[in-house]
Parts: C-alpha cells; sequence; structure tokens
C-alpha cells in the first residue's frame, strides 16, 4: 500500500570511504502520486449533502460543528456522506478529513451558497390543526434519527417512492392557516391517488411502522451508513418493524390521515439525522401550480 504521506528511509551505508570512517545516509522520498479526498458537489445549496470519497486511511470528515464518518467501500477507498441543513448559514467553509492514525488531516474549501426557499400556506381545518405528537411520538423519531447502522443496504440510484408530480418542494416557509410556523417543509409531496403503492427509495430495514397523530400511518426506513428515509399520511401500512425491505417495495398505500388535507405522500429523506433535499437524489418534476422559487 502507498502512503500518502512523504516517506523517509534511513540507509545505513556499509562502504568504507577513503578516511575510513563509515556513515549512514539518510534520505526522503515524496510520493509520485499523492492520494486525496475529493467532494461533491463543491458549491453545495441549503438542504443538499456532500459526498465525500477518500483513501482508506481517512476515517472522519467535520465541517464546523458537523461530523460524519467515512466509511470502508468494497473498492477500498473510503465514503461518506454530510448534510448541510436548511438553517445553515451560507459562505465559504472548509471541510476537515481525518485520518485514523492521526496523521495530518486534509482540508477542502466548500462553498455553501446561499438558497432562497419560498414560502406557501397551508389551510387546516381546527380539528386538523389540533393535532400535536405525543411525547412518545416525538422520542421515537429523534431515536430513529440518531441511530446510524454500520452496514450500507442503499445504492444509486434512489427510486421515488410514488410517480405523482410534487406539490410542495423541500425547504419551503410553511404557514398555517396564514400564521407562520417558523418551520420549513422537512420533506417533499407527491400527488398521489387514494390507495396508490407506496414504495421503499432503496433497500433496508423498517425501524418503524405505525399510527401517528401527526404523520398519520408512517414508515420509517434505515438505508444504513446515516440514510434513512420516512413515508407519511398512508391508508394502509403493510410492513412491519425489522422487517428487511429492498428498492421498490410496497410499504404501504397512499391516503391522509393524520395532518393532512387530502390524499398525497409526504416523504424525507435523512441524512446523519438531517433533513436533506430528496430532488438532490431522485428526479422529481414540480405539479403546475405548485409553490415555486421567487
Ligand atoms: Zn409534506
Amino acid at each position: 500500500m502507498v502512503m500518502p504521506m512523504t516517506k523517509c528511509a534511513i540507509s545505513k551505508g556499509t562502504s568504507l570511504v577513503a578516511s575510513g570512517l563509515f556513515f549512514a545516509a539518510l534520505f526522503c522520498v515524496a510520493p509520485l502520486k499523492a492520494q486525496k479526498c475529493s467532494v461533491s458537489p463543491v458549491q453545495v445549496k441549503l438542504g443538499q449533502t456532500l459526498r465525500i470519497t477518500c483513501p482508506a486511511d481517512f476515517t472522519s470528515v467535520k465541517l464546523n460543528e458537523r461530523s460524519a464518518k467515512l466509511y470502508l467501500r468494497p473498492d477500498g477507498k473510503r465514503f461518506g456522506l454530510l448534510p448541510i441543513s436548511v438553517k445553515d448559514a451560507p459562505g465559504t467553509g472548509s471541510l476537515l478529513i481525518s485520518r485514523n492514525d492521526d496523521g495530518t488531516p486534509q482540508s477542502l474549501p466548500v462553498v455553501i451558497r446561499k438558497t432562497i426557499f419560498p414560502s406557501q400556506n397551508v389551510k387546516l381545518s381546527p380539528e386538523i390543526e389540533s393535532l400535536h405528537s405525543t411525547p412518545e411520538e416525538m422520542a421515537l423519531l429523534t431515536s430513529f434519527r440518531d441511530a446510524i447502522s454500520e452496514t450500507r443496504s442503499w445504492e444509486d440510484p434512489l427510486q421515488p417512492p410514488v410517480s405523482g408530480c410534487m406539490t410542495s418542494p423541500f425547504g419551503v416557509k410553511r404557514l398555517h392557516n396564514g400564521k407562520p410556523t417558523g418551520e420549513y417543509h422537512g420533506g417533499v409531496d407527491q400527488r398521489t391517488p387514494e390507495g396508490e403503492a407506496i414504495r421503499a427509495v432503496a433497500a433496508g430495514t423498517i425501524t418503524f411502522a405505525k399510527q401517528f397523530n401527526v404523520l398519520g400511518n408512517a414508515v420509517g426506513i434505515d438505508h444504513g451508513q446515516g440514510l434513512e428515509s420516512t413515508y407519511l399520511h398512508m391508508s394502509r401500512l403493510v410492513v412491519a418493524p425489522g422487517a428487511a425491505v429492498q428498492r421498490g417495495d410496497i410499504l404501504g398505500y397512499a391516503g391522509s390521515t393524520g395532518r393532512s388535507t387530502g390524499p398525497h405522500l409526504h416523504w424525507v429523506l435523512y441524512v446523519n439525522g438531517v433533513n436533506v433535499n430528496p430532488a438532490q437524489w431522485v428526479k422529481l418534476v414540480p405539479c403546475s401550480g405548485a409553490a415555486k422559487k421567487r
């Protein structure tokens, strides 16, 4: 294996020189090709995910206060996902990529671009607006987001869970009945007829499949190495926690359960517990009349 750092070697000379003294020669060689990490994209929008690929001896990446593990791939390189939150500050940043042996870390510049998200008002009936999550539901979702499993089940490309157009994109600032909620849309909404099959975006393990007050009938999948997805407001669930699913497997059927105003699929992609924009991962076509960037 070629170490990416400068290698030094000591050659103990055994030849006798004219003076009759032995000598030792110290010499250093720079590696012919330095192995470095790379990041994609170099310019990232809020809500997007950075992909970091490195030689095997790099094991973690950090940007400001957020860090992510780099996992060994079958090809001998390491790979990791680092999310950029909707709430992060735009500007120039520096990824600090560390080695397992405390050797010299590598830094890579990234530009977090200013990203403008539209606003969208949602009209809710008093009954629907009064629905709130229980502490148990909040705790379940928190532990789901916080858990990162070591084995990667997902592969590119992800599959859209339904084929319908997007009625509400990721990142939209939400108003309920005209009042700002201070929340943003943490996933995407796709148009679905009632009863349409909802499919897994990638292989993984079902973490939860249950009814929630706000989310309705919902499924959470752990795809491994920091990637997770959830699917909400379904009329019926056909999977159980602990089950292994493949990309495209049916999880349940579309509905309007929980805080929902009509049949649709709201689904969410998480990277290391941070909501990320699914539109970076799958092709989604906005419906005509959907919230657009201003
Ligand atoms: Zn939604």
